[in-house]
């Protein structure tokens, strides 16, 4: 085997990755010939199922892709997080270069890479190139090489601006632009500069069925039968497939063999109603808020940070300047208009006498007393109350429907454990339990949705939301055809460098699944250097909570 530092790999690959696609979306519009590019691929390749991590969230499940490494070698589970042993809220997100991504792979062995629009936090050392996208960070560029920032401004946009939208139809065409000029500078990258590794990802897709899932599914209560929009929305899907035949005439073009994965982060399926986790577990004893002793009425209770506080953190965390210069005028105002949402602090809670609480995401923690300074639970406790407030969250119906509400409660090592021994750095900033909702998506949690009525289900603001079953379509030179492959969203790592010809890094937690014709050849895994896997934590705390104040999280 070549152990030098130049490998030429086996064939270019390119990861085209849908945010949130799912095939209760797609295979209709595969069906009336909307996406003819993704069809061809299909027929010659593989269609299947990628299964996302637990909980089915972005912020877990881009890096579980393209680190192979999961929540089990992350600490991510949302994009939020409590500090390890403290009630502080952080940001769960690191840069991906800690967790030897793909492209370090593939720039290990001399080789360039192009990753375009990645929710990560901020452009990383890359040879070759790369544009962030949604969560970049105000003190990371967008861009690397730097040079490349500068041919990114003007009309470039990170975000859809929806301030002079006033009907969904003109958000869903705003968000095509927006889509259409990334997806066209992607393709511009990637004729300009050499790559063996193009990862591109079209974000908005996850928003489009966030917002307006209830124009396609009639099952949906709140189904809007509206052709103008249903239109629309066929229309922004073939136009993304549109791009992913330009893609492949690029590669076509080129003479190399190449392969190409179209996969998802997770699906999506419908939502019916919002839950308050936090309001859920204060109600069955596990929680207090502050004020629940006095007579005022605090559970759900607004929490409403004044525009004086939210720009003096703003510019604490450099995000202010950030918002002055790389956002247009109308989106500022968008962040005045968000400066009411409803969430919750660390400030709303009765530390010591609460064993147990969530900020309203998927997740939940328990309060124990070793390492928490206002810990309920002594170590012998700690069976029982899990015990307690699993059977808690099992037993809340909805009253309105005559369902439970949650499908199943998972302790960390139902969820992970198959992918081995859990780093004590991870194990300290991951919840203790995960819960799955009804058929996963029906109820959701959101960490700026809390309750305002006192009422623990309420309307949601969006129709769908995330589910596990995410799609993978794979083709190209060396991969098998008419498969149906299920695979793992950690399986994609391994997989890629499989084709690309490179021994895989110890560490990573997928496995390589049975995808590949006969001459794609399986080197070792090797240990590729200290990847300081397992890193945790990040030294600008405050962004996270800035970013979800602009609405993004
Ligand atoms: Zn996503």
């Amino acid at each position: 085997m070549c152990m030098n530092d130049e490998w030429t790999p086996e064939r270019k690959t390119v990861i085209f990755g849908l945010d949130g696609a799912t095939w209760e979306i797609l295979d209709p519009l595969l069906s009336n010939g909307h996406l003819p590019n993704l069809a061809e691929l299909i027929h010659s390749g593989t269609k299947g199922t990628l299964q996302s991590t637990r909980p089915a969230v972005t912020a877990a499940a881009w890096p579980a892709m393209l680190t192979g490494r999961g929540p089990e070698r992350t600490g991510i589970t949302h994009f939020l997080r409590p500090e390890a042993g403290g009630y502080d809220i952080e940001p769960a997100i690191t840069e991906l270069g800690q967790l030897q991504p793909l492209w370090q792979v593939v720039n290990h062995w001399g080789e360039n890479a192009l990753v375009f629009n990645v929710p990560t936090i901020g452009a990383e050392e890359i040879e070759g190139q790369m544009v962030t996208g949604p969560l970049t960070k105000t003190d990371h560029p967008l861009a690397t090489p730097s040079e490349l920032n500068s041919s990114l401004t003007g009309e470039y946009s990170i975000y859809a601006d929806f301030t002079s939208a006033s009907t969904e139809y003109e958000k869903l065409q705003e968000i095509r632009a927006v889509t259409e000029h990334k997806l066209e500078t992607s393709l511009k990258l990637a004729t300009e500069v050499e790559w063996s590794l193009m990862v591109s990802v079209v974000y908005y897709i996850d928003q489009v069925q966030h917002r307006f899932w209830h124009y396609l599914d009639p099952d949906h209560p709140d189904y809007t039968d509206d052709s103008r929009m249903q239109e629309g929305i066929a229309s922004y899907f073939s136009m993304v497939d549109s791009y992913l035949g330009e893609l492949k005439n690029l590669l076509e073009a080129d003479s190399e063999p190449y392969s190409i994965f179209v996969v998802s982060d997770h699906g999506h399926g419908p939502t019916y109603k919002s839950i308050d986790i936090d309001l859920l577990l204060n109600r069955a004893g596990h929680l207090t808020f502050v004020g629940d002793d006095n007579d005022q009425q605090p559970s759900g209770r607004e929490y409403r940070p004044t525009k004086a506080t939210i720009v003096s953190a703003l510019k604490s965390a450099g995000l202010l300047e950030f918002v002055m210069t790389n956002v247009p005028e109308r989106v500022k105002k968008f962040v005045g208009d968000r400066l009411d949402d409803n969430k919750r602090s660390p400030d709303d809670f009765v530390w010591d006498e609460t064993v147990a609480w969530s900020y309203n995401t998927p997740v939940v923690y328990l309060n124990t007393s070793e390492g928490r300074e206002s810990g309920t639970i002594a170590p012998d406790g700690y069976e029982e109350r899990l015990a307690d407030i699993r059977s808690s969250l099992l037993q809340l119906e909805d009253p309105e429907r005559g369902v439970p509400v949650v499908q199943d409660v998972l302790t960390i090592d139902e969820a992970y454990g198959e992918f081995g021994d859990i780093p004590d750095n991870v194990q300290a900033v991951l919840p203790d339990l995960i819960i799955i909702f009804r058929n996963e998506s029906e109820y959701k949690p959101k960490t700026n949705e809390i309750s305002t009525t006192g009422d623990i289900l309420f309307p949601p603001e969006e129709s769908s939301t995330h589910i596990r079953e995410g799609i993978l379509v794979a083709g190209g030179d060396g991969v098998r055809s008419d498969q149906s492959m299920e695979m793992n969203i950690r399986d994609i790592y391994p997989s890629v460098l499989r084709l690309m010809g490179y021994p895989i890094p110890e560490g990573a937690t997928g496995t390589v699944p049975d995808l590949f014709t006969e001459d794609v050849e399986a080197y070792e895994t090797m240990d590729y250097k200290d990847t300081g896997e397992g890193k945790v934590g990040d030294e600008n705390e405050e962004i996270y909570d800035r970013l979800r104040d602009l609405g993004y999280l």
